[in-house]
């Protein structure tokens, strides 16, 4: 099994560092191979995302990515932007289904910013589309406006799209990780303005008729952006677009304290994927040695899952992540009074040390 290590810029380095610490841990031994990407791949090869890397990312059987961005890089032209290669990757892969889960360890209810009742045993999975919709759509661009009050004035415009398989295949997706879960499954949209998401729904109830066991409902997004801090805990699985999962997605992992602690996959149609924290770079706290690498390695973990087909190392993974939240162990992001405050490295060996046990 060859898994590709991309760090990327900001703290990527440092919390993918501790991942791969974690997987040469395991029984099993993977070959890792590294190549820059994003800011690192512009100042190595002129390119965010070089073909090498790309090439890469192609031939191995899964992606283990830190993040990519840096303020310096954010005069560039857009196509040589970092943030491009993450864009460039889930395009030329194929992947189109981001699996970020939300979980709250009860050892950091109080680190959430919602009331512990309301929070405390949440455990839901937010999928969403990633290769359609108004991130992709054409045409786009700046043009003369053609009508309306502002007629001849310069304006912005983007294009909201979704083609039936699109939406069949994230649908699908979406329904089988339901029935994996609690079969309870929410559709986001916002059927009753966009057409493009009117679509979508009707789309969603057809591919419905091949998992009656999994319950539907449907949800406007400004109701589930409501409900997701209102009772975050009535909602299993929700499923929406590439706009609306971004921001909710974002929102739903501050329901768990921290962005730092929120895994995300993103596969294409054989469940080869990307694995990533939910985060991007930080580099407020880049080089700082106090970056949050729990994402990282539970991203490592779903890779192990969903990519690898080692579920039982996924699991000790997982579980050797519990026991340092449980041993009192915080990064800053996530300290309270009472806790022990450590740092990027010290926390990552700490899980390694709790996978021994
Ligand atoms: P960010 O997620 O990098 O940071 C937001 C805040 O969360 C910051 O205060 C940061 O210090 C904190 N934070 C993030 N990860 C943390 C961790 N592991 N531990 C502790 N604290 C953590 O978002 P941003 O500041 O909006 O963006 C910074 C750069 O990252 C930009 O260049 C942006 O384009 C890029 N970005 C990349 C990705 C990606 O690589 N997939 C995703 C989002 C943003």
């Amino acid at each position: 099994m060859k898994i590709a290590i991309l760090p990327g810029d900001g703290i990527g380095p440092e919390i993918v560092d501790q991942a791969v610490k974690v997987l040469n841990a395991l029984d099993e031994k993977f070959e890792l191979e590294s190549a820059p990407v994003g800011g690192a791949g512009y100042a190595a090869h002129g390119h965010p995302l070089p073909e090498g890397t790309l090439a890469l990312a192609k031939a191995a059987d899964a992606i283990l990515f830190g993040a990519v961005g840096d303020f310096k890089y954010d005069t560039l032209e857009r196509a040589l932007r970092p943030e491009q290669a993450i864009l460039g990757l889930r395009k030329n892969l194929g992947l189109f289904a981001n699996l970020r889960p939300a979980i709250l360890y009860p050892e950091l209810a109080g680190a959430s910013t919602l009331k512990p009742e309301v929070v405390s045993g949440l455990d839901i999975l937010i999928i969403r589309e990633l290769t359609g919709d108004i991130y992709f759509g054409q045409p786009r661009g700046v043009r003369e406006c053609p009508d309306g009050a502002f007629k001849g004035q310069r304006e912005g415009f983007d294009t909201m799209r979704y083609a039936e398989g699109e939406i069949r295949r994230i649908a699908h997706v979406a329904f089988q990780a339901a029935q994996k879960r609690d079969k309870r499954l929410t559709s986001v949209d916002k059927a009753n303005v966009l057409e493009t998401f009117q679509f979508w729904r009707d789309i969603v109830t057809d591919v419905h008729k091949e998992y009656p066991d999994v319950a539907l409902d449907h949800m406007y997004v400004d109701n589930a952006a409501m409900q997701l801090v209102r009772a975050p805990k009535r909602f299993d699985v929700l499923v929406t677009g590439n706009m609306f999962g971004d921001i909710l997605s974002d929102q739903a992992s501050m329901l768990t304290g921290s962005i730092g602690m929120l895994p995300s996959a993103s596969l294409d149609a054989n469940n080869k994927g990307l694995y990533e924290p939910s985060h991007g770079s930080a580099p407020d706290i880049a080089g700082k040695g106090v970056a949050n690498p729990l994402a990282t390695i539970l991203s490592a973990a779903m890779m192990l899952r969903y990519s690898l087909g080692r579920a039982e190392q996924a699991g000790r993974i997982e579980n050797a992540v519990k026991a340092v939240l449980k041993q009192g162990l915080r990064t800053p992001d996530i300290y309270e009074e009472g806790t022990t405050k450590v740092g990027t490295s010290q926390m990552g060996d700490a899980v390694v040390k709790a996978l021994a046990q």
